[in-house]
């Protein structure tokens, strides 16, 4: 059934909100929020668009869901506590049973880390989906790309990887057994934004980044920024059971190094600090991983088991 725009916003985003500290949400010109004293905002806006971040025909709960994943992950990365988002979608039509599935998708990541949708705008056009989310800083400036410091040891959640095996998997580019298939599509189409440990991170770690576009290309932001080089391990990259059991072992690096959409953090840190947060992270069931450290030569090196320099090109995505 086809909605009408008041209609889309009234049945399927004007939800009872429960943050005491939105004084309107939607229905008003804008939205009114109430800020804590002392306190800075972290705000960041990312848009998927049909076709370049996610395949035509994308079930529409799994897109809802990561429209609010990579900014989650955005805010993780600057040690931030998500609170409020503002959704802008452009649609090729009203369709209700797609917008409720969409919807579905979105609010159950939004509930999990108690984000309201206080706002936004629906318009026609090609399938895309811009979200501003916004968050408490604790510490202002917040975790940022420039901190990295010579001796720093370089660290990655989770595993990389999987997500740009699943998209091309789902893109009919690599084939799968079913089972490992449906496990690496769900790691690009489901990621976990990393919030609760960029949040612990936030007075811990040098520096930190998502990865968003490919672990080379996002460490090297991280090494541009703070004026620094790096040596990396190719043999510590944490790379799952499910990927390194399914493709030759050069292609699950590649993915791990140039694959994006894992949405981990990559972080540095005084390496005084690591017994502390491996802690931590073992108490929350997340892997960390150290995988090089922080030099004063500017540049990215890679290295094999035996310490031997292993040649590589950067290929992050980029949409230009
Ligand atoms: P205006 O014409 O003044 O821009 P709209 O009709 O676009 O008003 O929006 C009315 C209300 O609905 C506003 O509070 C706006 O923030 C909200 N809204 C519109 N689209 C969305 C959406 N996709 N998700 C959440 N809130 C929305
Ligand atoms: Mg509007």
């Amino acid at each position: 059934m086809a909605l009408s725009e008041f209609e889309i916003i009234e049945r399927i985003f004007r939800r009872g909100g429960n943050r005491s500290d939105v004084v309107l949400g939607i229905g008003d010109d804008a939205a009114v929020v109430r800020v804590r004293p002392e306190q800075c905002l972290a705000i960041a806006t990312d848009t998927i668009v049909e076709g370049v971040h996610f395949p035509i025909g994308t079930d529409a709960a799994d897109i809802g869901y990561r429209a609010l994943a990579v900014n989650l992950s955005d805010l993780a990365a600057m040690g931030a506590e998500p609170t409020w988002a503002n959704l802008a979608l452009t649609l090729p039509a009203a369709d209700q049973k797609w917008l409720q599935s969409f919807a579905n998708g979105f609010f159950e990541l939004a509930d999990r880390h108690q984000v309201q949708l206080i706002g936004g705008d629906t318009t026609r056009g090609p399938l895309s989906i811009s979200v501003t989310l916004h968050g408490w800083l604790e510490h202002a400036p917040g975790l940022r790309r420039n901190g990295a410091r010579v001796g720093d040891e370089i660290i990655v959640s989770g595993t990389l990887g999987d997500a740009a095996a699943g998209l091309a998997c789902i893109m009919n580019k690599e084939k799968f057994a079913a089972t490992v298939a449906a496990t690496l599509a769900m790691r690009f189409l489901r990621p976990n934004p990393r919030v609760e440990l960029g949040r612990f991170l936030l007075s811990r770690a040098h520096s930190a980044i998502d990865v968003s576009d490919g672990f080379l290309a996002d460490l090297s932001h991280i090494l541009r920024q703070s004026g620094v080089g790096a040596t990396v391990r190719t043999a510590d990259i944490p790379i799952s059971s499910v990927l390194s059991g399914s493709v030759p072992s050069a292609q699950a690096l590649n993915h791990a190094l140039n694959g994006g959409d894992d949405y981990e953090l990559c972080f540095t840190l005084q390496p005084a600090r690591w017994a502390e947060v491996d802690a931590w992270a073992k108490e929350h069931g997340i892997t960390l991983t150290k995988v090089g450290c922080i030099e004063a030569h500017p540049g990215l090196r890679l290295i094999d088991a035996d310490g031997k320099p292993v040649d590589h090109h950067i290929s992050g995505y980029r949409h230009f």
